[in-house]
């Protein structure tokens, strides 16, 4: 087994920037990762820690098969978390995932901290249920105050352009949010962070949710209560290496320290539920922006700007959005639109999304334009489709059962 080793964080400043910082040694190389947040959150930067280091990195030591030494100090909960219930679950579940041994001193000491309350806005839909859900509430101190943006896209269409691309259109996003984030009367914190550099080659939904909240960890002396947009509701609840945020529930318990608490939200209701809630608020009709492949919806390139706008459709909320996608597309290729959803409804397995739109468009007596008969011949499909996986043959497209 590899060791990797975590040196003990300290500050960097470059102009208005200040970068949390710890050089990286394992023995195929090294590597000093940082955090960089605008000068004026630098008191924030948590130096008494490793916290943000050793989170970040324990998807590489896991695929790697890496122990994990440091001199600097790990947070005691988080120490005691990630050892007796967060590993060994990942390991014992996630056959790619090797036990990891983590050798650092633990402390259980509280720090000075601003107590901030924040969560992630993207401006889609699981972002903007969060952070309006958690605006002027009876419970005011989880009343947000701040939300976050974080530079940590690792996709590989990123990774094909070069180390830097993504911070491109990171800053991009970021400019989009700050206006939506004013609105809603909330301050932005931009992080940026170069731990993509440990996963060029793994997958983002393999690696994201730790280098997320990692992330967070980094200014545990700001954030006080954090809040992760689940995209999963409790039922999915899942070990898979395919996206690790099916187990969130999990990781943000294990995760959690004396100074942040993390909670997942969102995952008590239906991302159509989330739709229609949020469909509500005005300033979803000028900033919702759900696009995976461009810096603004798309409209009908990609599967979330198509899920989007079906599941604005079946709620009948759609024109509330004209000034964010193009709606003379959408109705002019609706019935495009609505195979979409039949073929992706037949072909999904777990996440049910297109399931539910289906639904509420025939509650809504709303058309779809393929026979049932269509229907049934593409769910018979997909199941043989399936046996013939799970039994080691070749499935042929179009050729009967
Ligand atoms: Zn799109």
């Amino acid at each position: 087994m590899n060791t990797l080793i975590i040196g003990k964080p300290y500050i960097r400043q470059l102009h208005n920037k200040s970068r949390l910082s710890a050089n990286i040694r394992w023995p195929a190389g090294s590597r000093t990762i940082w955090f960089e947040v605008d000068s004026d959150y630098e008191p924030y930067l948590c130096t008494e820690r490793i916290d943000a280091f050793l989170v970040s990195l324990l998807p590489f030591a896991m695929l790697e098969n890496c122990s994990i030494r440091s001199e600097g100090s790990l947070s005691e909960r988080l120490s005691y978390q990630i050892s007796t219930v967060l590993l060994p679950s990942l390991t014992g579940n996630i056959r790619r995932f090797h036990p990891v041994s983590i050798d650092a001193p633990s402390d259980g000491t509280v720090l000075a901290s601003a107590r901030a309350v924040a969560t992630g806005l993207s401006c889609g839909v699981d972002s903007f249920y969060t952070a309006l859900n958690h605006i002027d509430t009876p419970t005011k101190s989880f009343d947000l105050t701040h939300v976050t943006y974080f530079n940590i896209m690792n996709h590989m269409m990123w990774q094909a352009y070069g180390e830097d691309s993504s911070r491109d259109f990171s800053n991009a996003r970021i400019n989009y949010v700050r206006p939506a984030a004013n609105e809603l009367g909330l301050r932005l914190v931009a992080i940026d962070t170069n731990s993509d550099a440990f996963y060029h080659g793994h997958s983002l939904q393999t690696t994201f949710p730790f280098r997320y909240l990692g992330t967070v960890l980094a200014l545990q002396k700001l954030f006080g209560t954090y809040y992760w947009s689940s995209g999963y509701s409790f039922s999915q609840f899942a070990f898979t290496i395919d996206d690790l945020a099916t187990c969130d529930l999990l990781t943000v318990q294990c995760l959690s320290n004396e100074n942040t608490a993390f909670y997942s939200t969102g995952a008590a209701v239906t991302r159509l539920d989330k739709t229609d809630y949020i469909s509500a608020f005005p300033v979803t009709h000028k900033y919702l922006n759900v696009c995976w492949n461009n810096l603004y919806n798309c409209t009908d390139n990609c599967d979330k700007c198509k899920r989007t706008l079906l599941g604005l459709y079946a709620l009948g909320k759609i024109d509330l959005y004209r000034d964010v996608f193009d709606l003379d597309k959408f109705y002019r290729n609706i019935d495009q639109y609505l195979k979409y959803m039949l073929f992706m409804w037949t072909r999904e397995t777990h996440q049910g999304w297109y399931g539910e739109i289906y639904k509420r468009l025939a509650e809504r007596g709303i058309r779809v334009p393929e026979s049932r008969r269509q229907q049934l011949r593409w769910r018979l499909e997909h199941v043989t489709e399936r046996i013939a996986e799970e039994c080691g043959l070749l499935w042929r497209e179009g050729a009967r059962p």
